[in-house]
């Protein structure tokens, strides 16, 4: 082997060991291999993990045919008989087309693409009418089948691995989970028991202020218990996307002056601004828009105690835009992405109660209506939830 040579296997090695399975960095992986390797079209498929149907990954048109499609049909056929076989195979044009027709003079080349020990796909070369592939080309070609099987091995690696973390990280939160919701649930239930068994003393005469002081008590505590159980319950319904939406033509507007409305008659002293432009109706379920916004105002009064909200209302293009700020703590920056999952609550919250379903909730009812909710924040300043939805949601 001359040490040209050398150097093209290793410019390839290179770039198969540092790239991922991109489409950006096959092609570089093609465009080097192009150098020495000579094709006019080149496709690479790989199985479906669920299906098990060839899906292309990857299809260029570089040679002669470049003004031909370089869409992939021509290969799959092949590509399924490589997969099949599980080794290099060659094929030759039909004997009986025409030598003119040179774009049906098909020299095919197919090596299969592994995972280990299993064929995962194939990568396919095609030379319209000739040269026939020489047992130079067919090493070359070889020895580069195997470096892009190991790019993808290493992608498949590299995703499992992520897989995992997400696994790990979501069993961790089923976990705080179940400790958070025994402590909610035990809580309330506490008071509950107590204070009537107080109430229920043979011993004790209590007087009336007293005895409402403590039904008001229980009559609280059993409705934080049933919003508690009530959470838990549609967030495993939204889960399972077998919560109804009930959508209608609806204006935001209004919808969030209702709810504004009523927080201010819970909380006297909150200071709440709006500055809601009118919009467009859009098609959406009120109550469950009314409830993502009242989910964010408890936030702003459990998280940013004392500080005022600003909520904005604007058309920007064919969206709807809601801000919804508070000038609280505000939220680090490593947990801002995680605060809509499922269970996730920011560490160290143990002192306000909470479930981590709260925001989880809101994403999902937010995506329902096609839209997007995400936070920003600047820590010490507050924090900012915005909503976007579409003025043509309907469904
Ligand atoms: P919960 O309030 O039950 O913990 P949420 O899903 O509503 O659950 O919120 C998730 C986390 O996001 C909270 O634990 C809290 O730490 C953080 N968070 C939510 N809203 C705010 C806010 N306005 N300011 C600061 N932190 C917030």
């Amino acid at each position: 082997m001359d040490s040209q040579t050398l150097s093209y296997l290793q410019e390839l090695m290179l770039i198969a060991s540092r790239s991922d399975d991109s489409r950006n960095s096959i092609e570089k992986f093609i465009v080097a291999l192009r150098k020495k390797f000579v094709f006019d079209n080149v496709a690479v498929y790989l199985q479906d993990k669920t299906t098990q149907n060839l899906e292309i990954v990857y299809a260029r048109a570089v040679g002669r045919s470049k003004t031909a499609e370089a869409d992939a049909a021509w290969g799959e056929d092949f590509a399924g008989q490589v997969v099949k076989k599980g080794q290099l195979l060659l094929r030759d044009p039909k004997p009986d087309v025409s030598p003119d027709d040179r774009l049906h003079q098909a020299y095919l080349l197919g090596l299969p693409i592994r995972e280990g020990t299993l064929v995962r796909g194939a990568m396919v070369f095609v030379r319209f009418g000739g040269p026939v592939y020489e047992d130079q080309h067919i090493a070359v070609a070889s020895l580069a089948g195997e470096m892009l099987s190991m790019l993808f091995e290493r992608a498949a690696w590299a995703e499992l691995q992520q897989e995992l973390e997400d696994l790990k990280r979501q069993m961790q939160l089923q976990e705080d989970f179940v400790s958070t919701i025994s402590h909610e649930l035990r809580t309330p239930l506490g008071f509950i028991k107590g204070y009537s068994t107080s109430l229920l003393r043979p011993d004790t005469n209590w007087d009336e202020a007293t005895q409402k002081e403590f039904l008001t008590i229980i009559d609280e505590e059993t409705d934080r218990l049933s919003l508690l159980i009530e959470n838990v319950l549609e967030s495993a319904r939204l889960q399972s996307k077998t919560l109804p939406l009930r959508f209608q033509p609806l204006r935001l507007d209004g919808v969030l002056r209702d709810v504004t409305m009523r927080i201010r008659a819970r909380h006297k002293d909150l200071d709440v601004n709006t500055q809601l432009e009118s919009v467009p109706a859009i098609s959406g379920d009120g109550v469950r828009l009314a409830q993502v916004f009242e989910n964010l105002f408890t936030n702003a009064l459990k998280y940013a105690p004392g500080s005022s909200i600003d909520i904005l209302l604007n058309q920007v293009g064919d969206k709807i835009v809601i801000s919804f700020i508070d000038h609280g703590p505000g939220i680090q920056k490593e947990s801002l992405p995680l605060i809509f999952e499922r269970f996730y609550r920011v560490r160290g919250e143990k002192t306000i109660t909470g479930t981590g379903l709260g925001l989880y909730i809101c994403k999902q009812i937010i995506q329902a209506h096609r839209g997007k909710i995400w936070a920003e924040s600047t820590p010490g300043h507050g924090t900012t939830f915005l909503i976007e939805l579409p003025i043509n949601s309907s469904r």
